[in-house]
């Protein structure tokens, strides 16, 4: 799985590569196994949200990730 534009564009626009948004969430691995949007779960698009709407998710992970 790889991260679409808006969640790419989200987190490099606080200085995150879309490596260390996995490696963080994922105890070091790379590969990104969450959902495209940047939600750790891979049903996300869909399930939390449609598919044109902005993520919940990675803005309340995005914070996590900045305080963590
Ligand atoms: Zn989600
Ligand atoms: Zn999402």
């Amino acid at each position: 799985m790889r991260l679409n534009e808006d969640a790419r564009g989200f987190l490099e626009a606080r200085g995150i590569s879309e490596r260390e948004w996995a490696v963080y969430w994922q105890n070091g691995v790379p590969d990104w196994a969450g959902d495209a949007c940047g939600c750790l779960d891979d049903r996300c698009i869909g399930h939390h949200h449609a598919a044109d709407e902005a993520c919940g998710c990675i803005r309340s992970l995005v914070q996590d990730y900045q305080t963590g």
